[in-house]
């Protein structure tokens, strides 16, 4: 019997040890479980799990390898993994860390969890997040923060928080996360991991919980590029269920070689000068572009002239979008419903009062004041005229280039309580928003620990729209040199 224990596995070590037999899928689940019963009492990064569920696939599985089957239509066969708690699951609740939604349970399964689950992956549980994805530090969830385990005084990162901590500590290979923001790299940067946001339309949005529907995307988790390249193989696909969805033609297993030669990737010079960079981030950031021209591919200075106002854009657009998406949560048709009121209109109050928490009540009262006559004119409108600028940007851009390399935070994780001005919290962001704004790909690839916190930092790479397969092959450089990620040690 093989020691679990003793190495972190990856996705690619799960399919061989498993076609070689040396250990069970079934194995894998009860190891699983081991490990999250040891340290979930400290990181608290699920809502749910749901070993039943990951003990059936893990039989069928078994049942592949036993016929000769395995892993021929199934790319991740046997592979645990863990979903953002915004992703539909039948089987499961979906709860969006919210009180609004605690008790739902979920009607069908989202696109994205069907791909994984479709190409025999385990599903292990439910991962906590910021309520409705809210924030950048899973504070504001109703089942309290996840941890960062690399140092558990410290926040995971948001708001996937509870993805991208699950695969630091070791719990399964890959995770999924949404990002409309920042939230899948953001996190990912906190956390030392491999977080990928994809272009906006690759990966399918059916069944995942909307906050901003022009902004959201799906994307993995991982700590190899191998891994977050079979992960992107599994959710690339067209879905006639989301009609902005339609999929790449890609197999991303091919373009992480490292070979970055003649590649000409993008340094946005006021990206390093910016007001809240920190000095540890900037220089990590000069040492990534360092590694990738030693590799052969060019440095090639550009401006995004427009991309300072990607913030303030982005909360216009996004409370917008959020109040709109969130109408729907009203005690009647969904969600959290206080009983004992006169009737409706007391009820729907009084509901929404209790199940939103404050941060989903802001968003809700900013949008709907940003929406109302008179004021729409006045921000909502210029706000999407910035969308077309920034957009234009970043095509002029990548006229001159392949792939950009940014910060993905301006900072290394927080300490628990240390920001609590929502402004301030809003500028986690400040070099992440302006790619959902343009609906291009972004990731964040973990380079090393910061010289002042000794805490992982992630560079940002930044692709041309459906040309995801530069920055996952100009992340692959950067893993040549710096490695894989590594498995946190959680004290
Ligand atoms: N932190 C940003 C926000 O609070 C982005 C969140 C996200 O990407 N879901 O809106």
């Amino acid at each position: 019997m093989y020691e679990f224990n003793t190495k972190p596995f990856t996705a690619a070590d799960y399919l061989i040890h498993l076609k070689d037999r040396a250990f069970r899928a079934t194995d894998i689940v009860e190891n699983t479980f081991n490990v999250i019963e040891k340290l979930e009492p400290t990181l608290n990064c699920f809502t749910e799990t749901c070993k039943e569920q990951a003990l059936a696939a893990a039989a069928a599985t078994d049942a592949r390898v036993k016929d000769h089957t395995f892993g021929e239509n199934n790319i991740l066969d046997g592979v645990p993994v863990g979903f953002k708690d915004n992703m539909n699951m039948l089987g499961t609740n979906t709860t969006c860390s919210s009180q609004m939604l605690k008790n739902y349970k979920s009607t069908y399964t989202a696109t994205c969890v069907n791909d994984l689950l479709g190409e025999g992956a385990l599903p292990i549980g439910k991962l906590n997040m910021d309520e409705f994805a809210f924030g950048s530090s899973t504070e504001t969830s109703v089942f309290g923060p996840s941890k960062n385990p690399h140092d558990i005084e410290r926040v995971p990162g948001g708001s996937s928080g509870g993805s991208a901590a699950a695969v630091a500590a070791g719990y399964f290979p890959i995770a999924l996360g949404s990002d409309t923001g920042g939230s899948i790299r953001q996190p990912a940067s906190f956390c030392g991991v491999i977080g990928i946001k994809p272009t906006y339309g690759v990966v399918s949005r059916y069944g995942v919980v909307a906050f901003g529907s022009s902004l959201d995307a799906i994307g993995p988790f991982a700590r190899t590029m191998q891994d977050a390249a079979l992960a992107m193989n599994a959710l690339k696909k067209r879905d006639p269920k989301d009609c902005t969805c339609q999929g790449a033609d890609v197999d991303f297993t091919t373009v992480i070689d490292g070979n970055v030669k003649g590649m000409k990737i993008g340094i946005v010079k006021s990206f390093l000068e910016a007001e809240g960079l920190t000095t540890e981030v900037k220089h990590k950031i000069e040492e990534a572009a360092k590694v990738l021209e030693e590799a052969s591919a060019e440095l090639v200075e550009i401006e995004l002239p427009n991309a300072k106002a990607a913030i303030s854009a982005y909360y216009v657009l996004g409370p917008c979008e959020a109040f709109s998406n969130l109408a729907r949560f009203d005690s009647v048709r969904y969600g959290y419903c206080e009983e004992g009121h006169p009737d409706l209109a007391t009820q729907y109050e009084a509901s929404r009062k209790t199940g939103f928490g404050d941060e989903a009540r802001r968003r809700i009262f900013l949008g709907s004041y940003l929406l109302s006559a008179g004021v729409y004119e006045q921000y909502y409108y210029p706000a999407q005229q910035v969308r077309t600028l920034i957009t234009q940007d970043y095509k002029n851009a990548f006229e001159k280039v392949d792939c950009i390399l940014a910060p993905a935070s301006p900072r290394t994780a927080f300490k628990f309580g240390e920001i609590s001005d929502p402004a301030q919290m809003y500028l986690s962001d400040m070099f992440t928003i302006s790619i959902n704004i343009a609906g291009n790909g972004g990731m964040s690839f973990p380079v090393g620990n910061g010289e002042d916190t000794g805490l992982p930092v992630g560079a940002q790479l930044i692709a041309p729209a459906f040309k995801d397969e530069n920055m996952l092959r100009a992340a692959s450089a950067l893993e040549q040199h710096y490695g894989p990620a590594q498995i946190a040690e959680v004290e």
